[in-house]
Formats: C-alpha cells, structure tokens, sequence
C-alpha cells in the first residue's frame, strides 16, 4: 500500500552539500533541533523541500545536486547569495529571530549592519515565494504540505493562492511572542494573514498558540476561539502540538561498544567529580553567560565543591559572521578564563568549554555520564537538549535543572528543578540542591520526566500534526 505523502519544507533541507567538482557533490546530515526531530518520522512518505545552504549559480552544479539530493527524497531550493543575505540573515536572523524571543528589534550593531527593513522583508516574501514555486513543482493532488517555522510564515499565502485545495499546516519552532511584542514589527499584519492562509497552525506550547491567536484578534481585528481564529466564516485551526525526540535512538545508542567506551573514558577522566553539562549552540538565547555566572556564585559560595564538580559547556558555533555573536564568544571566553583563574588548580580547572560540536555518539556518552544538566534559557522554543539528556539518563537518573523560559518547561517541569535564568541567586541555589540530591528523590523527579520523553516522540509529534491537519480539513468541508 502506498503510504500517503508528506511534503516537508522547511528553510534548510536536512543535508549539507559540499561541492567536490564541477558536477560531484558531497551530502551529509546536519545538526539541529528540527532535523533530530523528523529523523524519527517513520509513518509518511517523506520528501524534504528546502535551501541546501549552498549557492549553485550554474546549471550542471544544479542539476548534479538536484540528482543527488533525490536519492536523500530532498528536493533543493535555489536561493542566489544576495537573496539569502537580505532574507534569511537579514529578516530571519536579524529580525524575526530575535524578535520572537523577546530581544527586540534591531538596534545598534544590527540596525547598522542592515540595510533597510522594507528590502529585507521584501526579499523575505520573494524567497517565499520561490519556495512556492518548488513545492507547485512537485506538488501531486492528496500530498500534505507541512511547512516549517519563522523563514516560511509567508508560505501558507503563496501556496493557497497556487491551489486552494492544497492541504497546508505550519509549524512555529521557536516561541510566538506576546502580542504586544510582535506589535512593533512592521510587517506585523501581513505576516499573520498569511499564515492564517494555512489550515492549521502548530505552535510548541499553549502559551505560543495563545500569542498568536491574541496577535489575530488585536492586531487584525479578526475573532478568536477556541478552535483557532475566524475571518469571515472560514476557521483557521491553531493549537500546541510539543515537539519530542526519538528517545529509541538515544537509549539504543548507550548500548554500542563506542559510547560504552567513550563513557568509561569521561568517568575516569573526571573520577571523584561530579558532571554539570551544558550543550547549546552559542546563541544569546541560551543564557550561557547567565549559566556560568550561577555557577561562578555556587563556587564561590560552596568552596567545599570546588574540586569536586566540574561543568562541561558544549557551546556548537552558530552565525559566526555576525558581530553580536562574535561579541557574545568572546564574552563567554572572557567570563570561563576568570573563573578557570580563579578556582582552577594546576591539574584542574572548573570549566571545560569548548567551541564545537560533538558528534551523535560523543553527545550521547556525555548526557550519560552528566549528573547535573543545565539548561539556562532566556527563551527557547521548546529545547530538545533537555529531551536527550532525560533519555540517556536511565541508570544515572542525574538532576535537570530546566529555565521556565524553555518551552519544555511545560512538559518536564514536574521533574525538573525549575529556575529563572536571571535570577543568579536561585541557580546557584539550585545548583547547590541538585548536587546534593538524595537519591531517592533523584529516581522519582527522573521517572516523571523518562516517562514523559519515552511517551512523547518525535513520531507522535509529526502523526498528531498531521492527522490533526487531515481532520482539520474534513471537518473545514463538512461545514461548507
Ligand atoms: N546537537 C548536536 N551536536 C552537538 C550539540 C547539539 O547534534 O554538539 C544537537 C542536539 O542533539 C539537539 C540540537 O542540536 O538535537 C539542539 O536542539 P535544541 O532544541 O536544544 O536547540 P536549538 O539549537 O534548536 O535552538
């Protein structure tokens, strides 16, 4: 039996391509929340549509991609390099972005190192646009088109305009602001109408889905209710579908003779401590400065720990050409050298922070070993990190120390020990609770939250989507 089809866009497709000749091409798999999610897919016939993160302003480099990637089921985008500046480091990454997690408009650097808003956003619906154009392409009548978050809240529009019988959802991965926030931007209208083009609308949390229909009935005037937002009889479905992993993948992980031998390594080298990690991409909304000042006042408050705990922070490199990130490295760097100054001896050192990612296997052994997670976030869309690390947590049954900001907040907090990143007293207080932890309180807080990951997948996630969208459709033409 044919499986019914899925058509997945999203800005980057889940490959990097490496160009190795004129008409050769080099794929592999890359890193992040979204692509760790839909790894886990299994139900649909998926086919990804999307930007290889690559300009190919040749027709052979093209086609040979186009070839290659087909054997992937990806279907590439082709977006010139001045398009990808103006639209996705521009308005994406630049506005949307740090808008949706409450850090404003641009201002200073990044005013003055964009150029205006009208052409960004300009660009913005212009790549929208070429999106469309793909997924009309390789559109066949029945398929799902299921398209992505904040690079594509213009799709919904291109494609309904296209084919109104196409079945549209869109998903938000990052948090929907509070209406008053996405008041201030200017393209704010446009941008909600056209995400109302979709059938239905998925956010992380209920709170987001909440934001965005008040951002409707504010903003556009429209009704709200608890199905979603009306314009003129016709309902746009909006609710919270909480994003999981494939928790299988992890545990099936720990058991490979590896991860088993990359974990013996990490307890030796670190015998006699205990294991906080962190593991972020370097992004201001980590709250990885935050982090580690908690962690500078447990130590200095608890000089009875300070040879017996180290943090590990994995921090992936992320937009390294922008000058706020950069400013934000070395921010950081600063911040681990006073502190490895000052309570570091001369074989150890409280703070192991590295300017890289790990590889599948390396992460896994190191969630295994951890006895205390730390996930600072100011805001985060959901926060797969602390998903993985529940899930490699089975026999250590280690502490999670959880930012009420990260959407998984919602979830895991029952778990978790809650903190509000800004508040330094209280995470360094609860740094100093984690650790000191009685073992049976340890076992239940993880049991709730390895309950939870375990129930709560990756797969569901995309199944409930997209059966909710099927129903949405249904129930759309029963009515008229
Ligand atoms: N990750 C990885 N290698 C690393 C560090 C992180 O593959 O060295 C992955 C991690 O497993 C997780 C994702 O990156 O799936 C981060 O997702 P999260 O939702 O926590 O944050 P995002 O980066 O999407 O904001």
């Amino acid at each position: 039996a044919s499986r019914e089809r899925l058509l997945v866009v999203a800005n980057r497709l889940p490959v990097s391509a490496v160009r190795r000749g004129v008409d050769s091409w080099h794929l592999e798999i890359s890193v992040g929340g979204l692509v760790s999610a839909l790894l886990g897919v299994k139900e649909f016939e998926t086919r990804w549509i999307g930007w290889a993160g690559v300009n190919v302003p040749d027709e052979i480099g093209q086609r040979a991609l186009i070839k290659a990637l087909a054997e992937k089921r990806c279907i590439p985008v082709f977006l010139d390099e001045e398009i990808v500046h103006q639209y996705y480091n521009g308005y994406c990454n630049n506005i949307l972005w740090p808008l949706f997690h409450y850090l404003g408009l641009p201002q200073e650097d990044r005013l003055a190192t964009t150029r205006s808003f009208q052409s960004q956003f300009d660009a913005y619906k212009k790549a929208n646009q070429m999106f469309a154009e793909v997924v009309k392409e390789h559109y066949v009548e029945g398929d799902v088109v299921w398209c992505h978050d904040y690079h594509l809240m213009f799709l919904p529009k291109c494609l309904k305009e296209r084919n109104r019988k196409m079945k549209v959802g869109w998903f938000l991965h990052t948090p929907f602001p509070s209406s008053e926030i996405h008041r201030t931007l200017p393209s704010r209208s446009e941008l909600l109408r056209s995400v109302l083009a979709a059938d239905l609308v998925g956010f992380h949390t209920y709170d987001y889905a909440r934001h965005f229909v008040s951002a409707c009935t504010r903003i556009l005037g429209l009704e709200g209710t608890t199905e979603g937002v009306e314009d003129q009889g016709r309902l746009t479905r909006v609710a919270a579908f909480p994003i999981g992993i494939d928790s299988d993948r992890f545990i099936r992980a720990l058991e490979l003779p590896q991860v088993q031998d990359h974990m013996k390594e990490l307890k030796e080298r670190f015998a006699g401590r205990k294991v906080m990690l962190g593991v972020d991409r370097l992004d201001m909304i980590k709250g990885i400065p935050q982090k580690i000042l908690a962690f500078e006042k447990f130590l200095e408050e608890n000089p009875n720990w300070r040879d017996k705990v180290v943090l590990l922070q994995i921090a992936v490199p992320t937009r390294t050409d922008v000058p706020e990130y950069q400013k934000l490295t070395s921010q950081v760097h600063e911040i681990v050298g006073r502190i490895n100054g000052r309570f570091g001896t001369l074989t150890a050192v409280p703070i192991h922070h590295l300017d890289r990612s790990l590889d599948f296997h390396a992460l896994c052994a190191l969630y295994a070993v951890t006895d205390v997670a730390l996930v600072t976030s100011l805001r985060d869309g959901m926060n797969l990190v602390s998903y993985e690390f529940v899930a490699c947590q089975a026999s250590k049954k280690g502490v999670l120390i959880l930012s009420e900001f990260a959407g998984a907040a919602q979830s895991l907090g029952a778990g978790a020990i809650l903190v509000n990143p800004w508040n330094v007293t209280e995470v360094a207080s609860s740094i100093g609770y984690a650790l000191n932890m009685p073992a049976d309180e340890r076992e239940k807080r993880h049991h709730h939250n390895f309950v939870h990951v375990t129930t709560h997948t990756s797969q569901e996630w995309a199944a409930t989507f997209v059966s909710e969208l099927n129903d949405t459709i249904v129930e759309a033409q029963l009515r008229t």
